[in-house]
């Protein structure tokens, strides 16, 4: 029913993913893209008893197995035989889906809430919640909860503003939303964030020095020379990783979620001396288990109460052939927001 067209699919089919170039070794020269999706059930295997024809379901990206080490230890995310729509399998830009451990991993699309807003929900808006609140622990700790912290985030893409849509929900004290481009920096206003810094630079060059830089000077000086309780790279460049340690407060913690293709040599004096903690963050995964609220519902609860609302990121909505020129201009300009796929029936008619 709906499907987000996202900068990793882009990655992808640029050949830069390592899972769809084994896909293609083993199974041939064709591959479908897409990973954030949301659909109605029209069957299901014979081994599946919790998901049934007709549920509309929401897909998380990761589908996780639920049999190996980290699956066992509560880590889906790295799960150590995770299956990936558009990644390790054949994805959603496509009128219909073959999906694995549907019973683990979908999740029913709760009355109030439409197949656009659960498919804005994943990768970007999820990956973003375990990114600001799992990872990051924006609620966590009794001296400074979440309405005492600042939260610097570091290229706001469709990841990053919804790392600012989350931690304003969550009620983040400030929320600083950095990046090159002035219009992502207006949306990030319109999200939540309460300052915006301007950064000039626009490549990754080699010899980028964060403490002379202009962005770490603006967000000590904003925030009393202290720097920010949490920093998150969600862009993924020299600039923005080092940006985030940098701006990150004497025991602070810095998420590292974009994924860098081209990653800095860390200051880890600077790291071991303010004692800043740097974590990963690697997309989302919400199992169903009967013994807890699983955090995807707890999102989609959230959306159907109007606390979060994914829509607001959606730029605008295409067809699935509108959705393929939309994916291979991606690396001309990246659009503020999510563009998404609704209509998939101009592509059938043709065949
Ligand atoms: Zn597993
Ligand atoms: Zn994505």
């Amino acid at each position: 029913m709906a499907t987000g067209v996202c900068r990793s699919d882009w990655h992808g089919w640029r050949g830069h993913d390592d899972d769809i170039r084994h896909y293609l070794e083993k199974h041939g020269d064709s591959f479908v893209p897409g990973h954030e999706a949301s659909g109605v059930v029209v069957e299901v295997g014979s081994e599946v008893t919790r998901i049934k024809v007709g549920d509309r379901v929401a897909i998380p990206f990761i589908l996780s197995c639920g049999n190996c080490r980290e699956c066992d230890r509560k880590r889906p995310t790295v799960c150590e035989d995770q299956n990936q729509p558009g990644f390790t399998m054949l994805g959603t830009f496509a009128e219909y889906c073959a999906l694995t451990r549907a019973d683990r991993n979908l999740k029913i699309i709760p009355e109030g809430v439409s197949f656009v807003e659960a498919a804005a929900l994943g990768c970007r808006f999820t990956t973003a919640y375990r990114a600001v609140l799992q990872q990051g622990q924006l609620c966590e700790g009794e001296d400074e909860p979440s309405h005492k912290k600042t939260v610097a985030v570091f290229g706001c893409g469709g990841l990053g503003l919804s790392c600012v849509a989350i931690a304003s929900a969550f009620g983040a004290k400030r929320i600083i939303a950095v990046d090159v481009s002035n219009n992502a920096l207006l949306k990030a206003k319109e999200l939540g964030a309460i300052d915006t810094v301007l950064s000039t630079l626009s490549t990754d060059t080699e010899d980028y020095d964060s403490q002379n830089g202009s962005v770490f000077r603006n967000i000590t000086a904003l925030t009393d020379g202290v720097g920010a309780d949490l920093t998150i790279d969600a862009g993924g460049f020299k600039q923005t990783c080092l940006d985030s340690v940098f701006c990150c407060r004497r025991g602070g913690r810095m998420v590292q979620v974009g994924l860098p293709a081209n990653p800095p040599i860390l200051p880890m004096a600077r790291v071991a001396g303010r004692e800043i903690t740097i974590i990963g963050s690697h997309g989302f995964s919400s199992v169903n288990d009967d013994r807890e609220v699983s955090a995807l519902d707890h999102i989609l609860d959230l959306v159907k109460q109007g606390k979060l609302q994914p829509n607001l990121l959606v730029d605008r909505e295409v067809s699935l052939k509108e959705g393929v020129q939309e994916l291979m201009n991606m690396n001309k300009s990246s659009p503020i927001g999510m563009v998404m796929i609704t209509t998939f029936r101009d592509s059938i008619s043709k065949m």
